[in-house]
């Protein structure tokens, strides 16, 4: 495949590689083994082939602890002999699985990448089925599809898909936040607590835990990103009257402290406040982190683009663990949203967006980091040539938000390096 490679001059003022070449990423479907789990009634069926539910099953299988809540729908060849025969298939399905559990509230018909799904239309499909099963159970549809999403993009294309279905704000409804990406439940109940106490009167988290709970959304509404990945969604709340927060993204101290800051100051509340409600978990994790940034100052580490995360932890791991960048890559990468982080990384440093995965494993081995971030996929070929790795899919499972998760963030950094060291001893 060729590949186009060009510097551009950004605003951020640090030239960014520009490749379209052979990505090497997981594909969207990953997003439902947290989404799955974040919204409790929802039930993820995957229109797909045998290939897409291998990948569910050995990424999402360790996981099922009750009944699962995900499935895939397999499109066979018998299929393609009429796409009425799929679509009556599908039905069938749809009517088996909501009879069996009553308790599903949200259905995701979530396409793919085969092309006998890509001819089923999945969104007329959501329509009839709602037309159906509805209103209490609601029905859409989104792509996980490996042709159009990268991994964490698969949880831009649900919430972007939910957007519509949020209710109007009432008349006269007052100014209120929104928390827009999915936070394990005990990181969202970390931040409820410290928004409560910052006093800020209404706050709402999105996607909820539970359909009845969909938050109102218009102009009253201003919305923090807690993750990075979630452009389309943003644009669809914007649409709906919704205004942006800019700010860091709540990884370690700085970024924590920065945007609950942006809130506050939404809402009239000094920074002055924030400080001093935060005082003793912003000091915790200060004292955790000075004893992380002993085992990683200095190391060099090596991002491959995979989860969109990269850029706000290159931006951690800088600057508040003192390691230094070789290279950090990113699928996408969103100007605006991503302005303050861009701002705070260090001069000169390289950033990549997109892939031509064979030039970037040359530069990752021409340059022999301390550490390389990658997909599961690169992860054992680079070990084997004697790099240490980190998978990034793990920075995507586990809770890293926030004050109290920054020391296991750094963790997951230093642990890699710690095993190789032992190795080697
Ligand atoms: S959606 Fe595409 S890339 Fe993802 S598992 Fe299915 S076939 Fe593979």
């Amino acid at each position: 495949m060729s590949a186009a490679v060009e510097n551009v001059a950004r605003p951020s003022a640090l030239p960014v590689l520009r490749e379209r070449g052979q990505r090497e990423v997981f594909c969207g479907l990953t997003g439902i083994v947290w989404l799955h789990r974040k919204m409790q009634d929802a039930f993820f069926l995957i229109v797909g082939s045998r290939t897409c539910a291998h990948l569910m099953q050995s990424a999402a299988g360790v996981m099922i602890f009750a009944e699962p809540r995900f499935a895939t729908a397999i499109m066979e060849e018998r299929d393609l002999a009429g796409l009425a025969d799929a679509n009556e298939e599908l039905d069938r399905v749809v009517e088996r699985l909501l009879a069996r559990r009553p308790d599903i509230r949200q259905l995701f018909l979530v396409g793919s990448c085969p092309s006998e799904v890509i001819k089923l239309d999945l969104s007329r499909a959501a329509e009839r089925l709602a037309q159906i099963h509805g209103p209490s159970v609601q029905v859409l549809s989104y792509s996980g599809s490996g042709i159009e999403t990268t991994f964490t993009q698969g949880e831009d294309a649900c919430l972007t898909a939910l957007v519509p279905t949020l209710p109007a704000e009432a008349k006269g409804a007052e100014h209120n936040l929104l928390v827009v990406g999915t936070l394990p439940d005990v990181v969202e109940d970390q931040f409820r607590r410290t928004f409560a106490a910052l006093g800020l009167p209404k706050v709402a988290f999105f996607p909820p835990r539970r359909a009845h709970e969909r938050p109102a959304v218009g102009p009253h509404t201003s919305y923090l990103l807690a993750q990075p990945f979630l452009g389309a969604t943003a644009a669809a709340l914007d649409a709906r009257g919704a205004r942006h927060l800019p700010a860091l993204f709540p990884f370690g101290v700085e970024g924590t402290t920065a945007w609950l800051t942006a809130a506050a100051a939404a809402f009239g509340i000094p920074e002055t406040r924030v400080l001093s409600v935060t005082e003793s978990a912003r000091n915790r994790a200060q004292q955790a982190l000075e004893r992380q940034r002993a085992h990683l100052a200095g190391r060099r580490i090596f991002f491959f683009p995979d989860s969109q995360l990269e850029i706000p932890l290159a931006r951690f791991l800088s600057r508040e663990l003192g390691m230094e960048l070789v290279e950090v890559g990113t699928p996408y990468l969103h100007q605006q949203h991503l302005a303050a982080e861009l701002a705070r990384l260090p001069a000169g440093v390289q950033l990549s967006e997109g892939q031509d995965v064979e030039r970037q494993l040359d530069r990752c081995r021409a340059a022999r980091p301390d550490l390389v971030v990658c997909g599961l996929g690169l992860a054992n070929p680079l070990e084997t040539e004697g790099l240490t790795t980190k998978w990034s899919i793990e920075l995507v499972f586990s809770p890293i938000h926030g004050y109290e998760q920054a020391s296991d963030l750094a963790e997951l950094f230093h642990r890699p390096l710690g095993r190789q060291q032992r190795l080697r001893v």
